[in-house]
């Protein structure tokens, strides 16, 4: 084995194979595979080997599609078969939920390019015969699904690297890995060291073994998973190839294996395997069969497919592989470790390992994944996603693996984890809570226990009524919402303006002011949008998304500040409270000797002052468009500021607001939000953020191509949409159509309640922006009308918040 390499990839499974495939394939040829077994030995020789291009996510749908349209470029250059079939695949609906969401999900194919078509109830059982109809209303064709030999596409992405000069050496275990002080690592294996530039946790079953070798504890678990292939049937002698067959309602998925047919199940009572520490020893192994624990599915299995159990069980298989907590993989850098990068928890090896491999190359090679990868970011998850998180959430995963996601829908593993100290105080007032990065938020206020639940549905739910209450209330008078899921970071020291200044779009703002910003990558494409609040020369308080914490930090890491400026993160430290309404003033003014008029505490002013006894900062902005004041304490303040806010609350109207209601009122005003209108796929002209970018000010990240972008006018525009929807409005990614055209997709949707209208928020291209009619947006299968608004439908003047 070779003593040095650019990349050192540790694991030869379908995602290192493919890896170390792409990393040849953008130029790097030096690089080295170590494989502590065979080539496969690990999830990837036993699965099933199924691929489907429908995510839940449309960027790494677009992967799963990279993926399996790669094959047969692999074929043809290897001449290693693939073992592709082809066959297309069906999903059925045995619902008229289940239908909806099928209609959903074809819909959302459509601007992805993706040709799948909804089919009658007999159409489907004339391509899939096994079924029985009785059980079903319809389903879904997708003629790009079918399955592929695992041992094959492994061995035909390291033969194609091989060709290109990568090197492959098996059986043959890394033991530990040592950061050198230049960021290289030393790589110890059991036949001697390597020294590598890079190094690239591909371990699968073994990535969190890996990864405790430097001190991460990455949030990936393996699950049992069981499918059994039949004897054969007669009913398929002669015939066509079976297409592959989902079957929600069983949560089974079948499809033909030779002349019998494979059967597997995600069950709900899922197993985990090896919940604390993956045994070295494990190779090439499978794990005893517990027929018994998916018996239930099979008895549906064999009621909706009668065909299958009439004949033998020829095999079980029973094989573990990783998940995280959301389903979705874990690719990229890690923060806080030099060249060390992540390509594990890929539960659809087959699907998504090429698009993981295309992604994790670029970002090694250009310094970008070239692609909007948030979904499946290791950024996204933080210090909170421990081992025994982790451990309940992809058992949830798991068991939901076949099961709707609505779209108000709130899951209940691992809750409450995080809670800060109004807690008690808002599950008093009858709030009905969301998750969000393991902290508990109140989405919506019932007028009683007993109402404090919301149905899930994908039409307006029982929420409605007391979200139009909560947006009067703010709208007429005011409203307390608690703000602390937000990410916050504090800068301070000498040269802070000056960093900030390079690594943020706009200028810094005077102390006492409020600025916001995009932040931008070298690309000019948006990766942040920031509230900066100077509170001092040399200290600047930073608002952001919470969920984006780690990925920003990851950021600043790559950009760091100039000694003596300390960037720190604060988000649990500084919790919120927000007042907003047109008494919004007189309530506060009322609690604080610090004069709230519009002439001293103008519109972005930001201020440290006391609350009755607290001291706080002080932030006159808000999101729901109207007066009102964003207030930060440390946390141990938050409980008697809010008993403050709301005992003297009382005189001024004041009502509890959530989630719900500060998302229909941002929308109404076309407020955009990071991982919904702003992702790294746009640039800030398109995103209606050029004017927070400061091209005066200075060189900064991302300068020339958001200069270039300014220019050119970019290619798409955030818009906003008034729309004709019924009793279901949009939630995001829904089609734009344009006179019979998809033109673009949907961001966010809402009733706006202030202004009686349902609203949608979404990108088209930028020539079609100055169009006001002629524009449709596919809800649940329907098209409707809409109605291209060329300013926010609330206060387009911004009077209302400048009062
Ligand atoms: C029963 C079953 C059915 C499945 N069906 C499907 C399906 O239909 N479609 C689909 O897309 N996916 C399916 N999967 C999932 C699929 O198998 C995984 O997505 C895929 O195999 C993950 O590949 P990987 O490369 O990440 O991990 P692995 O295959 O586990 O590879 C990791 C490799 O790293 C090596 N390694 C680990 N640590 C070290 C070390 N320290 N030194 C050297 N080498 C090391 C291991 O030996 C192993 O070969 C199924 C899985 C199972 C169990």
């Amino acid at each position: 084995m070779r003593t040095d390499a650019r990349v050192v990839v540790i694991g030869g499974g379908v995602v290192g194979a493919s890896v170390l495939y792409h990393l040849t394939r953008a130029g790097w040829k030096d690089v080295l595979l170590i494989e502590r077994g065979e080539l496969t030995c690990g999830s990837t020789w036993h699965a099933a080997g199924g691929m489907h291009t429908v995510n839940g996510d449309p960027n790494v749908a677009k992967l799963q599609q990279y993926t399996i349209n790669l094959y047969k470029e692999l074929e043809r250059t290897t001449g290693q078969s693939c073992g592709m079939h082809l066959t297309g695949g069906i999903m059925l609906a045995g619902t008229r939920e289940r239908l909806d969401w099928l209609k959903m999900t074809k819909a959302r194919g459509r601007y992805l390019g993706m040709e799948l078509e909804l089919v009658s109830v007999d159409e489907a059982a004339r391509l899939f015969p096994l079924m029985n109809k009785r059980h079903f209303v319809g389903g879904l064709f997708d003629p790009i699904e079918g399955h592929v030999d695992p041992w094959g596409v492994t061995q035909a992405y390291a033969k194609a690297a091989q060709a290109a000069g990568a090197e492959v050496t098996r059986h043959t275990r890394v033991v530990d890995l040592k950061a050198r002080a230049d960021g290289s690592w030393d790589v110890i294996t059991e036949a001697g060291n390597v020294r590598a530039e890079h190094v690239v946790n591909a371990a699968g079953l073994w990535a969190r073994d890996v990864g405790r070798m430097v001190g991460l504890e990455l949030p990936v678990l393996a699950m049992e998973h069981q499918y059994l292939i039949t004897e054969d049937l007669a009913a398929l002698k002669g015939q066509k190839e079976q297409i592959h067959c989902i079957d929600f309602e069983g949560e089974i998925y079948t499809r033909q294996e030779r002349g019998g047919m494979l059967l597997g199940t995600y069950e709900r009572a899922g197993v985990p395997w090896s919940p604390l520490a993956t045994p070295w020893d494990f190779a090439q192994s499978l794990l005893p069969n517990d027929l018994e624990r998916i018996a239930p599915s099979l008895e549906v299995a064999f009621e909706h497919f009668p065909a299958l159990g009439e004949v033998g069980i020829k095999k079980v298989v029973n094989g573990p592989f990783t998940f995280a907590p959301d389903g979705n993989p874990l690719v990229g850098p890690i923060r806080g470790l030099r060249n060390f990068w992540v390509a594990c928890g890929v539960m659809a090896g087959f699907s998504q390992g090429g698009g993981v491999g295309l992604a994790l190359s670029r970002w090694m090679v250009d310094g970008d994944p070239g692609a909007d990868v948030w979904a499946m970011d290791v950024a996204r998850y933080g210090d909170w996603a421990t081992l025994a998180y982790t451990n309940t959430k992809v058992r949830e995963n798991y068991s939901r693996r076949f099961r709707i996601r609505f779209p108000n829908e709130e899951l209940p593993a691992a809750r409450p984890l995080r809670t800060t100290p109004v807690y008690e105080r808002l599950q008093a007032a009858h709030a009905v809570f969301g998750d969000y990065c393991g902290l508990e938020h109140p989405l919506w206020f019932a007028h009683t226990a007993a109402e404090a639940h919301e149905d899930i549905t994908f039409h307006r739910s029982n929420a409605h009524a007391h979200v139009f209450e909560e947006c009067h209330a703010v709208h007429e008078a005011a409203g307390l919402i608690e703000i602390s899921n937000y990410g916050k970071f504090e800068v301070s020291g000498a040269g802070t303006e000056q960093w900030l200044s390079h690594v943020m779009a706009n200028r810094v703002p005077k102390v006492g002011r409020i600025a916001l910003t995009p932040m931008l990558n070298e690309r000019g494409k948006l990766i942040g949008d920031f509230t900066m609040c100077r509170v001092g020369a040399e200290r600047v308080f930073l608002i952001c998304t919470w969920a984006a914490e780690s990925y920003y930090r990851r950021w600043f890491e790559r950009h760091p500040p100039p000694a003596g400026v300390t960037v720190r993160p604060c988000a649990m430290e500084y919790l919120g409270l927000s007042v907003a309404g047109p008494n919004a003033r007189a309530l506060l003014q009322c609690l604080t000797r610090t004069d709230l008029s519009s002439a001293a505490f103008p519109f972005l002013s930001f201020r440290a002052m006391d609350v009755g006894m607290i001291p706080a900062l002080v932030g006159r902005i808000s999101f729901t468009g109207e007066l009102g004041y964003e207030i930060w304490v440390t946390s141990e303040y938050q409980r008697a500021l809010y008993d403050l806010l709301t005992t003297a609350g009382r005189a001024h109207g004041l009502r509890l607001f959530g989630g719900r209601a500060l998302n229909t009122m941002r929308i109404e005003k076309s407020f955009g939000n990071w991982a919904r209108e702003f992702r790294p796929i746009y640039g800030p002209h398109e995103a209606g953020l050029g004017r927070f970018v400061d091209f005066g000010k200075g060189d900064f990240i991302g300068r020339a191509a958001a200069l270039e972008e300014k220019e050119s006018g970019g290619a798409l525009r955030l818009v906003t949409f008034s729309v004709d929807a019924a009793d279901a409005d949009a939630v995001g990614d829904e089609p734009i159509w344009h006179e019979g055209r998809v033109v673009g997709w949907v961001t966010s949707g809402a009733y706006g309640h202030r202004v009686q209208r349902s609203l949608a928020l979404g990108y088209i291209p930028a020539a079609l922006a100055a169009a006001t009619e002629g524009f449709e947006i596919e809800i649940i299968g329907e098209r409707r009308r809409a109605r291209l608004e060329s300013q926010p439908l609330l206060d387009p003047s911004g009077s209302r918040m400048r009062a």
